[in-house]
C-alpha cells in the first residue's frame, strides 16, 4: 500500500507518550483485563455542578455561535479578575487570550515567536510536550538536566550556562509535571536575577497547577517577585487540572500585547476559537467559589502521602516527596538488569514499564517522555483504592524480579 505523503516538518513531532497509554489502558480494559491506569494526568473528580449548569444554559440559551478568537470579553474579564485576586498583578484586557487548552496557547506562542534555529531553554525532568512543539516551530530545544538533590529544579547557575545568543524562552513549569517540584520565592528570585541580565530572553511559565500545592506552600510566580519581567513572560495557565475540566478544551495564555495578538491570529485562521459552551462554563469556574478546591486539595495530598509510603516500601525503589501537581517521578534505577522469572532481563526503563503492564497489570509512563532516566511517572490523580492496590501490585511484582 502507498504511504501518504506527510510534510517535511512532521518529522519534527512525535505522539503524545500519555495519550497513546491512555488508548491502551482502555483497549485493555474493553478485552477484560483488569488495568490499572496510573499514567494519567487528569482529576478523578467530576467538574463541579454549578460549572455544569452553566454550560447547560449557554447550550439553552443560544450561547453555541462563533465568539471573538481570543474568547469572550466577559471570560477575559474573568481572566483579568482572576489574576488581580490571585497574582496581584494587572492585565489589560488585550494582554490576554482564551484558547482551546493551553496546550493550544503554548503551541501558538511558541509557533508566533521562534524562528529556525531560536534555542528554548527547557529544565528536564518536563511535560512533553514542550521540546515536541518547540522542534516543530524549527527551534532548538535546549534540555538542562536538573537533579533530585535540588528537588528536580534548575539552578540560577545551569541556567546561567545555557543561555546564549540564541536563546529566546526559558520555559519553567511549576509545581513540575512528572516530579511535583515547585519553585519557591527564593528559587525564583536566584533565577530572575539572572534573567534580568539577559532582556532578550522570555519566560514561559505554565502554571497549570497552581491550585495543587501542598504542606501549606503558597503558589508563586516569577513575576510576583521580579514585576520588571512582565514585558517579557508569557503565563498559561487553564481550567483543566484545576476546576477538573480536561475535556472542556479551555485554556488561557496573559501576557506582552504583541504577542497574545500573535496568538490569537493563529487561533483566528485555525480554530476560530475555543468552544463557545466551555467558555460560560470556565467563566463559572474562575468567578464562583473557590473554597472547594481545599477540599480536592486535601484529598490529593492525602492520595500523595499514602503512595509516597507505599513506593518508598518498595525494594529497589524510590521517590522525593512532591510539594505539588499530582504524580511520583520514581527513580528505578536499581531495576535495570534484574531478571524476570522466565529468564529475561530488564535492560531499560521501557522495560520496566512493560513488565508491570504485564506481570502487575499498572500502568505507568516510562521516564524518557519527560527527558530524565531511569524513572517512571505514577500518577495519584485516581481514587484511594486504585492507587494503594496499584503500589501493592507493582510491590508483588518487582518481589519476583531477581535484583543484583
Ligand atoms: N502543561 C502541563 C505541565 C501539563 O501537564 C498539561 C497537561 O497534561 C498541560 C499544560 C495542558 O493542559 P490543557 O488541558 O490546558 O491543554
Amino acid at each position: 500500500m502507498t504511504m501518504f505523503d506527510l510534510s517535511a516538518r512532521m518529522k519534527n513531532i512525535q505522539p503524545s507518550v500519555t495519550f497513546g497509554l491512555n488508548a491502551k489502558a482502555n483497549e485493555l480494559r474493553s478485552q477484560g483485563i483488569d488495568v490499572i491506569n496510573l499514567a494519567i494526568g487528569e482529576p478523578d473528580f467530576d467538574t463541579p455542578e454549578w460549572i455544569q449548569d452553566a454550560a447547560i444554559n449557554a447550550i439553552k440559551g443560544g450561547i453555541t455561535r462563533y465568539t471573538p478568537s481570543d474568547g469572550f470579553p466577559d471570560l477575559k474579564k474573568a481572566i483579568q479578575t482572576k489574576m488581580t485576586r490571585d497574582y496581584k498583578l494587572d492585565y489589560d484586557l488585550d494582554m490576554i487570550t482564551a484558547g482551546a487548552g493551553s496546550k493550544q496557547i503554548l503551541f501558538n506562542a511558541l509557533l508566533a515567536s521562534i524562528n529556525p534555529g531560536d534555542e528554548v531553554i527547557i529544565p528536564a525532568p518536563y511535560w512533553g510536550s514542550y521540546p515536541e512543539i518547540v522542534r516543530f516551530c524549527e527551534g532548538v530545544p535546549v534540555i538542562v538536566p536538573c537533579s533530585p538533590q535540588n528537588d528536580f529544579k534548575i539552578t540560577a547557575n545551569q541556567l546561567d550556562g545555557y543561555i546564549t545568543d540564541r536563546t529566546r524562552w526559558i520555559i519553567l513549569n511549576s509545581p513540575n509535571n512528572p516530579t511535583g517540584a515547585y519553585y519557591s520565592g527564593e528559587n525564583l528570585k536566584k533565577l530572575s536575577s539572572v534573567l534580568m541580565e539577559y532582556n532578550k530572553v522570555n519566560i514561559l511559565t505554565d502554571d497549570i497547577y497552581e491550585n495543587l500545592i501542598y504542606d501549606d506552600e503558597k503558589f508563586i510566580n516569577i513575576l510576583q517577585v521580579e514585576p520588571r519581567l512582565k514585558f517579557r513572560t508569557l503565563i498559561i495557565n487553564g481550567v483543566s487540572k484545576s476546576y477538573a475540566m480536561t475535556g472542556w478544551r479551555l485554556g488561557f495564555g496573559v501576557g506582552p500585547k504583541n504577542l497574545i495578538q500573535g496568538i490569537k491570529l493563529l487561533s483566528s485562521q485555525s480554530t476560530s476559537n475555543a468552544c463557545s459552551i466551555s467558555q460560560a462554563a470556565a467563566i463559572a469556574a474562575l468567578t464562583g467559589p473557590q473554597d472547594f478546591l481545599e477540599d480536592w486539595k486535601k484529598s490529593y495530598q492525602e492520595r500523595r502521602d499514602a503512595s509516597f509510603e507505599l513506593i518508598n516500601s518498595i525494594p529497589h525503589l524510590s521517590c522525593i516527596m512532591p510539594k505539588g501537581a499530582f504524580f511520583h517521578y520514581v527513580n528505578c534505577a536499581k531495576l535495570i538488569y534484574s531478571k524476570t522469572q522466565n529468564g529475561n532481563y530488564l535492560k531499560t526503563e521501557d522495560d520496566i514499564v512493560s513488565y508491570l503492564l504485564t506481570k502487575a497489570k499498572v500502568m505507568v509512563v516510562g521516564g524518557a517522555s519527560f527527558g530524565l532516566s531511569p524513572f517512571f511517572r505514577i500518577s495519584y490523580a485516581s481514587s484511594m483504592d486504585n492507587v494503594k492496590t496499584g503500589c501493592k501490585r507493582i510491590s508483588k511484582a518487582i518481589s519476583n524480579l531477581i535484583v543484583n
